[in-house]
């Protein structure tokens, strides 16, 4: 049994959620990554980002 729900994000209050270059990751064990996708920086920023040279807003 999960004591978190699924709707938990982790660092919610980086801009990476409203970026196009995020992908989320979740673990076996439930842990939440945020994986960037933006090919010229790296794949694991440290978090919360909270600004960024490759942020893309989402439609
Ligand atoms: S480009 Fe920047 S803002 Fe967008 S997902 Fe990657 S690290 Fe986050």
């Amino acid at each position: 049994m999960h004591t978190a729900g699924v709707t938990d994000v982790a660092f919610p209050e980086s801009i990476c959620h409203r970026c196009v270059y995020l992908r989320l990751v979740t673990s076996g064990k439930g842990s939440q990554f945020l994986m960037c996708r933006n090919p010229a920086l790296p794949k694991y920023p440290p978090q919360p980002v909270r600004s960024c040279v490759g942020f893309t807003a989402k439609a």
